[in-house]
């Protein structure tokens, strides 16, 4: 139901989102080629709704556009590619690493009451309170960030966007979503949750990184309401890597970001007996695909996780020397 209404609402979509047919394309991937994955999210403009769908599944290979690394050192670089080896190293080697999205992907559907999606929802339904809140303070701490803090007119979107937030109320879990998560502005107080991507986010971590992600996107609403800062986000990203990260794949990329930024917090407010390293990996090693393909809507997993140790040079050093 819902991805046959997403498929319609990409049809008059706005020209620069994504628009082809989902399930067609899901199709094809589980046919001939299982492994070929990427998480892909959607924002679509209904006749009734607007829905925000996230999901693993396959895309056509396209070139990223990568060019030099412009503003980022050598020794910055090298420090960057080692911080990715420690997040894909402990999705490997941790009991409750996040599971890979093409791997997700080609999994069996999963039904409600098997333990592990019964697990997942009861964890993204006890997390999505903290969430919230998580997500509504790194936006305020990238808002000062980016300077916009001073900036009338961006401060009333971001009441704006941290009263959409604020109204989400559930998680709602369902079997035939499988790896997707999603949210209809018409009833933004719920995100429906694939069933294969509740049990594979194994943590607590895990969890609060997609949450907040979806979070993200409801702030940012169907009109763009922070697009400013989007850009803003997008236009560093873009200059720090070499790739080009502009429209959709800001979204994407801001929306991971604050997912990061949320784990962090969630993880200095939490301290256990557990590595911060494979805690912190936790919030992106989702990301850790074997087939790592993007398109020009999306970066690829691999380029996302490149992308947001950019921008947040802080969790490279934590991540490399597994302390705050
Ligand atoms: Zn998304």
């Amino acid at each position: 139901m819902m991805k046959n209404l997403s498929r319609e609402g990409a049809k008059i979509a706005k020209a620069q989102r994504r628009s082809w047919p989902l399930e067609a394309q899901r199709g094809v991937t589980k046919a001939f080629a299982p492994l070929r994955s990427l998480r892909l999210c959607v924002k679509s403009l209904t006749l009734t709704a607007v829905v925000f769908i996230c999901f693993g599944t396959a895309v056509a290979q396209t070139k990223t556009g990568q060019r030099a690394h412009a503003s980022m050192s050598p020794e910055a670089k090298a420090l960057l590619e080692q911080a990715i080896g420690v997040v894909c190293t402990q999705a490997k080697l941790d009991p409750k690493s996040s599971v890979a999205i093409d791997e997700m992907q080609a999994r069996p559907s999963l039904p409600l009451q098997s333990p592990e999606a019964k697990a997942g929802a009861e964890r993204a339904n006890r997390l999505l309170p903290v969430a919230k809140e998580l997500v509504i303070s790194s936006l305020r701490q990238l808002t000062t960030e980016y300077a916009f803090q001073n900036n009338r007119n961006f401060n009333t979107r971001l009441t704006q966007a941290i009263a959409r937030v604020n109204s989400v109320k559930r998680v709602k879990p369902d079997m035939d979503s499988r790896d997707n998560a999603s949210v209809f502005l018409s009833r933004p107080h719920v995100i429906t949750f694939g069933t294969i991507f509740l049990a594979g986010l194994r943590s607590d971590e895990g969890m609060i990184s997609v949450l907040a992600h979806e979070l993200m996107h409801i702030a940012d609403g169907d009109n763009d309401s922070l697009r400013a800062l989007v850009g803003a986000v997008g236009n560093k990203a873009s200059d720090l890597t070499g790739l080009e990260i502009h429209g959709q794949r800001a979204e994407e990329v801001t929306c991971d970001l604050i997912g990061a930024m949320a784990v962090r917090a969630y993880i200095v407010n939490t301290p256990d007996y557990e590595s911060i390293a494979r805690r912190l990996a936790r919030s992106i090693q989702h990301n850790c695909v074997e087939l790592d393909e993007g398109d020009e809507d999306h970066l690829s997993p691999r380029n996302t996780i490149r992308a947001l140790l950019a921008l947040n040079s802080g969790l490279v050093r934590e991540l490399i020397n597994d302390r705050f």
